[in-house]
């Protein structure tokens, strides 16, 4: 933390925590994914799009171009995709730095002025976050404005504490408390949450529970389940339409 504050072009700190980071870049590149699904393969396969609000150690940039794919990956301009990057837990974030970092949490912000439901997945907004969790409120805005929005909240801690930590954001009583993935938006409705929350709350819809995810898949299982919709967002996004919904 404190090697990351100091860290200014041309000191000691700087390379210490370039070596850092090559250091972090090499072990997390050496993880292999585990045979069977973690929740947090279910919880990346609920969900349409990803911003990585900290970096990624597998994620690569073209700044000319505007590019992100695969790190090493060939951007359209001939030049392989560098990496972005980390962004490290200090008291004063600088999120402006990092051109790719900047831009993920500029698609959050967006995201969040125009989401109807947004699930917070074990994040308890920490104090030593305060200018993290204020750029999320701004984007949020005021909850008299959000009275239509859902929040859920998937977390550990005790619900009053969990309110309280988010109280902020929810509208009156807004909002839904889980310990268990499965048991959310996501996991019973992966890839359309936020269309299974409208038709159920706002069209009166009644929807089939059964379809999501469940704890014993395996990643053929999970494969059976999300290609099809894959299939269906790629046909939407260039019919300009809705895709399917199977949970209806
Ligand atoms: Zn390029």
């Amino acid at each position: 933390m404190e090697i990351s504050e100091k860290s200014t072009p041309g000191s000691i700190y700087e390379k210490a925590k370039l070596e850092l980071e090559t250091k972090i870049y090499e072990y997390i590149s050496e993880y292999t994914i585990p045979d069977n699904p973690t929740v947090y393969d279910f919880l990346i396969l609920s969900l349409t799009s990803l911003a990585f609000l900290h970096g990624n150690v597998a994620i690569g940039y073209c700044e000319k171009d505007n590019v992100i794919g695969n790190i090493g990956g060939k951007c359209k301009c001939g030049e392989p995709l560098q990496g972005i990057g980390l962004l490290y837990p200090i008291k004063n974030k600088n999120y402006q730095k990092n051109p790719a970092i900047s831009k993920s949490w500029e698609a959050l912000q967006n995201a969040l002025e125009v989401a109807y439901m947004i699930t917070i997945f074990g994040y308890s907004a920490p104090k030593s976050d305060v200018e993290a969790v204020s750029m999320l409120k701004n984007a949020w805005g005021n909850v008299t404005d959000r009275t239509m929005e859902e929040i859920e909240i998937v977390d550990l801690r005790p619900e009053e504490e969990v309110f309280e930590s988010w109280q902020e954001f929810i509208y009156t009583h807004h909002y839904s408390y889980h310990n268990d993935f499965f048991d959310t938006t996501l996991g019973r409705y992966p890839r359309r949450s936020c269309e299974a929350t409208f038709d159920r709350l706002m069209n009166c819809r009644f929807l089939d529970g059964s379809k999501g995810f469940k704890n014993s898949m395996d990643f053929n299982d999970i494969s059976l389940l999300v290609n099809p919709l894959i299939q269906s967002e790629k046909w939407a996004k260039e019919e300009k339409t809705f895709p399917i919904n199977p949970y209806l």
